[in-house]
């Protein structure tokens, strides 16, 4: 399976689009990394340093992937991780890239 780019993966199976499923942490990580990098000057903008910090996050918080409508049913649910939790697993993928960067 070759896969250039997000819009090559087909997301129909069969007569049903999943496409409008998606992992909720993902939003809340772009929105701390975004926080993260307007707080602190001193952290590294370059491309690679930027991917690496996104992945790392996203490998260390659980994902919890929801149905685009159930936003608000999924924040009140048990298995609701909070932006307090996602921010410090952000913050400690950033100290390792700092201490070792791939740039
Ligand atoms: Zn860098």
């Amino acid at each position: 399976m070759e896969i250039f780019s997000r819009d090559g993966i087909d997301y129909n199976i069969e007569d049903c689009s999943v496409i409008d499923i998606f992992n909720y942490n993902e939003l809340i990580v772009l929105k701390v990394i975004r926080e993260i990098l307007q707080e602190d000057h001193s952290l590294c903008r370059c491309p690679i340093c930027l991917e690496d910090l996104f992945a790392l996050s996203m490998n260390s918080i659980p994902p919890r992937y929801i149905q685009i409508t159930s936003i608000k049913k999924y924040v009140n649910s048990g298995s609701f991780i909070d932006e307090k939790t996602i921010r410090k697993k952000v913050l400690e993928a950033w100290e390792k890239i700092k201490s070792k960067p791939g740039h």
